[in-house]
């Protein structure tokens, strides 16, 4: 059986891990830290930097295939061993850098947010004034969950910043993205077999705080003609990446006047970013489908065909992520089970066994099934509140 390399041991690469033992492959993980989440259940742990040539080539000789969990390793290390990479480097290259995957969704006519380039810290205010407020000014590489990104909604917060910002050189090149009135944020999972198969998942509805995902509902509560633009759209960014793999297509939507519905006619579609990897909204997809976003990577990665997931539950299923506040709010630092693990309509529960705890840091998930998604939602946030009581 084939060995499948992760760059990357956090829980997303954890979560893959099981979807290929599931079908008899083999996992090597290859971590900075030796203490990630993957370092609890692997055998085959390499725990080196990334620029490490000889951990690298460690690995690498060990593995038949290779993928990351996270965009944030060098391009140039996938670049070394290509032939293996799925997804393939560039694709990495794109998606881990702001300007280039905006470059490249302008070049395909694909919808984003209005935005300028920032390349460096040089006239910023000058640069910026050709702009309007409100803004987000983002980071064009290493952001995730909010991080690496200032949100300005007039000149005076971005005064106020801007000596501390300008400081930092590591934070350029940058985008700066009008702030759209967000009416609603989905995803798209969508992956290419080896044998040339499009296959997607319905589309998820994200709620986030604080910029961080809170927590997704599946289906959407979007209409079908939407849903099948997005589907459309994701198609499209598949085709023109050539991709063998598994992707995430992060949409904001927004209506186009306060008080019309999310009809497609009265919608504003804006691709936000692309995932070259699985995804926190697709952590419900474990047990709502007959195939996660897992297995369906890890079929691909193991040659193997896959067919279109099946949603196997009615009603409505959320997943809700468990953060480090769970932990530092509960006086022991340890979470009380007692409601989830009596909760009939609790489908899963993973704590990844990540130390330390710390605010905002994505400590577990916990998925529910309902009747609908008001009560699917209120049941995650109470069964998630009972974890510190
Ligand atoms: P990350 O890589 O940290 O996920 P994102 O660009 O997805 O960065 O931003 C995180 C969240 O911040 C988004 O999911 C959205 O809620 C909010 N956000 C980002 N860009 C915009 C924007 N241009 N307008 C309104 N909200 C935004
Ligand atoms: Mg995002």
């Amino acid at each position: 059986m084939k060995t499948v390399g992760i760059f990357g041991g956090g829980q997303l690469g954890s979560m893959l891990t099981q979807s290929i033992f599931k079908l008899g492959g083999n996992v090597c993980i290859y971590d900075e830290s030796k203490n990630s989440v993957c370092s609890r259940q692997v055998a085959k742990f390499y725990q080196g930097s990334y620029h490490d040539e000889t951990c690298l080539q460690n690995f690498n000789s060990n593995c038949d295939v290779l993928t990351y969990e996270f965009e944030n390793i060098p391009y140039s290390t996938i670049f070394k061993f290509n032939h293996k990479a799925i997804p393939e480097a560039t694709i990495l290259k794109i998606c881990q850098n702001r300007i280039y995957e905006k470059q490249f969704l302008k070049k395909h006519n694909l919808p984003i947010v209005r935005h300028i380039i920032i390349e460096n810290e040089h006239n910023l205010e000058e640069q910026l004034s050709s702009f309007t407020f409100p803004l987000i000014l983002k980071s064009a590489k290493g952001g995730y969950d909010g991080k690496s990104q200032y949100i300005f909604n007039g000149e005076a917060e971005f005064k106020s910043l801007a000596t501390q910002i300008i400081s930092n050189h590591e934070f350029f090149p940058a985008v700066a993205e009008e702030k759209i009135l967000l009416t609603k944020e989905v995803s798209c999972i969508i992956a290419q077999t080896q044998d040339g198969n499009i296959i997607n998942f319905p589309i998820i509805e994200n709620i986030h705080l604080d910029n961080i995902l809170d927590y997704s509902i599946c289906p959407a509560r979007i209409n079908t003609d939407l849903s099948k633009a997005l589907i459309h759209y994701s198609t499209q960014i598949v085709k023109a990446f050539n991709l063998i793999g598994l992707i995430v297509i992060e949409f904001f939507l927004s209506s186009t006047s306060p008080n019309s519905d999310l009809s497609l006619e009265n919608t504003n579609i804006f691709i936000n970013e692309i995932a070259p990897r699985p995804h926190n909204s697709g952590h419900l997809t474990i047990k709502a489908f007959n195939l996660s976003q897992f297995d369906v990577l890890a079929r691909i990665l193991l040659n193997m065909p896959c067919n279109h997931p099946e949603l196997i539950l009615s009603g409505s299923t959320c997943m809700i992520n468990i953060f480090g506040e769970s932990f530092l709010n509960n006086p022991n630092g340890n979470l009380n089970f007692h409601n989830c693990a009596l909760s009939k309509n609790l489908i899963d529960l993973n704590i990844y066994g990540k130390a330390p705890a710390k605010p905002g840091r994505k400590m577990g998930h916990l998925t529910v099934n309902d009747i609908d998604a008001i009560s699917a939602i209120e049941l995650a946030k109470n069964l998630k509140a009972s974890l510190c009581q």
